[in-house]
């Protein structure tokens, strides 16, 4: 429980900087179980706080949690350079609460990705230590075939990875998609795989984090959701 004045309370929620949200409370912009406050020193719970700005309502969190059907087409890059940034899918409130995206996906992967602007959990999502297994369901370019599944299984040799790198699980769904499960996150590690593996990756789609899956969020490419604890625990 913390009490805070309303133009910090905005300023956290992401709603620009402190004489910003003054002004924007003195303005009469804001409102609070239905009644204006035009008094920016005034204090609030901040505990399931409910307001509205420009007659838009949201309710106070301390830090975000997201999971984003990423779409093609967009970086998660912070500075991106071919394409929009995944930040210019929401609110721009998100931009000014420095949420940022939990690890990478290539610019034409779709699916989970998880973003926040909570420091502690962005470092523990992301930490190598962290053995979370992730699925994808890749498309290929030439049939999945016993051996491809085997070899990923096995262990196939990147460039520059010391050891072989192997699936912690992978299936043929179809003749040209197979599901495989990865332990680690290297860069571009479901195409290179494939590739050393002598086939090619026409698709890639990552379909859940640990136990968080994308059919039981529910997502379409290009929506999002907030987190709640119980969805946060089964990203183990
Ligand atoms: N592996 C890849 O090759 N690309 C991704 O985006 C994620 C995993």
């Amino acid at each position: 429980m913390s009490k805070l004045t309303l133009d910090r309370i905005l300023q956290s929620q992401g709603f620009g900087t402190r004489k910003g949200c003054q002004q924007m409370i003195a303005a009469g912009e804001v409102s609070i179980a239905g009644a204006c406050i035009t008094n920016p020193r005034a204090t609030f719970e901040t505990d399931g706080l409910e307001f509205s700005v420009y007659g838009e309502s949201w309710t106070y969190r301390e830090h975000v949690y997201i999971a984003l059907n990423k779409p093609a087409n967009f970086e998660c890059s912070r500075k991106p350079s071919h394409h929009p940034g995944v930040l210019t899918l929401f609110p721009e409130q998100f931009t000014w609460r420095d949420v940022q995206t939990v690890g990478r996906l290539d610019h034409d992967t779709t699916g989970i990705l998880l973003m926040s602007d909570d420091g502690a959990f962005i470092h523990a999502q992301s930490s190598p230590k962290r053995h979370v297994p992730k699925i994808y369901a890749a498309t290929t370019h030439e049939p999945v075939t016993p051996a491809l599944v085997e070899l990923l299984l096995a262990g196939v040799k990147l460039h520059d990875e010391p050891a072989p790198l192997a699936a912690l699980t992978c299936r043929k769904i179809e003749e040209y998609r197979l599901e495989i499960v990865l332990e680690q996150g290297k860069y571009h590690q479901v195409k290179r795989m494939l590739a050393a593996a002598g086939n090619h990756c026409d698709a890639l789609s990552r379909t859940a984090i640990g136990n968080l899956t994308l059919d039981a969020l529910g997502l379409k490419e290009g929506e999002w959701c907030y987190l709640d604890e119980a969805q946060r625990a089964l990203l183990t």
